[in-house]
This record gives C-alpha cells, structure tokens and sequence, in this order.
C-alpha cells in the first residue's frame, strides 16, 4: 500500500505525517499555525506539503487528508464551528486542492480520532466507535467500519453541544456556551469546566492537572470534584450508549490521561443506561497526539 499522507490542523500547530498501513508514522514534521491570517494558513500548509515531499524523495499523493476542528459545511462546501476562526466560511478544500494539485479529504479532528483509533489502536476492529476528545472543549466522533460517519448534515458527534442529561439542581443553574445554547455538555466535562467546577466548589483556582495531582495526594475536596467530574461523563456517555450503543468508546485529549477515569466511570455509566449490564469498554486512547494525523491519513483510503 502506498504511504498515505495526513495533515492535522490544529489551532497551535499544524502537523502533517506520513503514515504507512503496516509500520504506522514513518514521518512527522509540524510548524506554528497562523491563527490570524487565513491565506497564511494556506501558505504553510503547502509549504509543509513541498518540504515533505523533498524530504522523503516521494512524488504529490493522490489524494491528502486534512483534520479540523470543525467541519465542511455540506450545504456551501466551506468551513464552519472552526475555532481557528478566520477559517470559517472559507473554501478550504477547494483552495487547497487548487494551490496543491491533488484531492483533498477534509474531516473534523475528532472523527480523525475515532478512524484512526477504530483502525489499528485501542479500538481495532470494532465496528463501531464513538471517539471524544476533552481538553480545552469536548468534541466527539464516530467511526463505523474504520470510516468517519459524518451524518447527513455534517453535524454526527457533535454531542458536546448536547445539555447534560440528568441534571442535579445545581447544573440547573446552566452557564451559556460559546455555540449560544446554555448548559451544553462542553460547560461541564471539558478540561477547562473541570477546573470551573472545582473553583465554584473551593473557591480554589488551579488547572486540571493541580487538581488530580491534589487528589491523588489524598485531598477531600479534590477527590469531591473527581468524583463530580466523573459522574457528568458518565451520564453524557450513558445518553450515547442509549442511542448509538457502540462497540468501544475511546477517549482522548488532555484528561483521557487521567488514568482514575477508567476505573471509575464504567459502574458510573451503567446507573443511567437503560439496560444492564454494558459490555462497551472505555478506552484510552492509544496513539495520544498523533491520532489526529494518523486518521486525517487514513481518510485517503
Ligand atoms: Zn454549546
């Protein structure tokens, strides 16, 4: 199988990869994004495309796959939900398939996640996967046969912007979102609401990462906020397993790291499924930071 060729395009950086089917990443190399400037977007990524293509001696692919936060709008064939905002509303794949001479498959980084974990990582060869990232927000997507499953709107996995289910009377009182709805999941189990909850809770202001290492030296009101966090993920997860109920759910992003997760949210999430008991695993994901790449490749295939 030819070397396919990835690009994830992030909001600090853009990364492009060679992937091989058998040996994984053969090549990485990443630079700065231009948040600011959208030709400028476009300046860098084919300016990595060409320095790869010297690098490793390889003709232009085909075909390249690019993930984003966000997605093609299917309806005008330009970007929307980016939060590298000056992206949206701009033709993105048909601009980059004019200046680079090749097809160009674009795919939102969290359906890149889910392909690329679904194809050869912590979920291989399941069917289907629902895939999350949380970190600074909440994104999701899904794979089904190791393909991205986009919806006919483009809108599939976009459960962050869902309202938490089962909300206690204190998440009544819901905090608008940046999407314009109030009360959407993304306010309460991103990384960032993680570290909102605890503040409200303690009056204590520290990050994610402060939190976990203060629970697991034993603090109480840490623990407390653990405990919270866990049980939010578990009832939007659960509202998953009641409507797609897929065969593996994967998490990545900055707080898939946290290792306590997985011990704690299976029993959590079968309080609020419908049926029990739930055979579906949740899986760290395997391949970290470059999952992103790794699937926006595999959307050449
Ligand atoms: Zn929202």
């Amino acid at each position: 199988m030819q070397t396919m060729m990835g690009i994830d395009l992030g909001g600090t950086k853009i990364e492009i990869a060679l992937v091989d089917a058998i040996q994984g990443v053969i090549y990485k190399d990443r630079v700065p994004t231009p948040q600011h400037a959208y030709n400028a977007i476009l300046d860098a990524i084919c300016a990595l495309v060409d320095k790869t293509m010297g690098q490793q001696k390889i003709p232009l692919p085909q075909a390249i796959g690019i993930g984003i936060p966000g997605c093609l709008d299917p309806s005008t064939n330009r970007i929307r939900g980016s939060n590298t905002v000056v992206m949206n509303g701009k033709p993105l794949q048909q601009d980059l398939q004019h200046r680079l001479g090749c097809k160009v498959h674009l795919q939102n980084d969290a359906n890149c996640l889910a392909v690329s974990e679904a194809v050869d990582g912590a979920a291989k060869g399941c069917p289907v996967v629902f895939a999350v990232i949380i970190g600074t927000g909440c994104g999701a997507g899904i794979a089904i046969d190791g393909k991205a499953w986009t919806g006919n709107n483009a809108i599939a996995g976009e459960w962050g912007h869902n309202p938490l289910p089962w909300p206690s009377a204190e998440e009544i009182q819901i905090a608008p979102c940046w999407c314009g709805q109030v009360g959407c999941q993304e306010t309460w189990i991103s990384g960032t609401a993680f570290a909102h909850d605890h503040a409200r809770h303690t009056g204590e202001r520290i990050n994610g990462e402060q939190i976990i290492a203060k629970m697991r030296a034993g603090d109480l009101s840490a623990q407390e906020s653990f405990a919270r966090y866990v049980n939010r993920l578990a009832r939007a997860l659960a509202s998953v397993m009641n409507v797609l109920d897929p065969d593996a759910i994967v998490l990545g992003g900055g707080m898939s790291n946290v290792d306590e997760i997985y011990q704690a949210l299976p029993s959590e999430i079968i309080r609020y499924t419908f049926t029990k008991p739930i055979a579906t695993p949740v899986l760290k994901a395997m391949h970290g930071d470059s999952s992103g790449v790794r699937g926006a490749a595999w959307l050449t295939k």
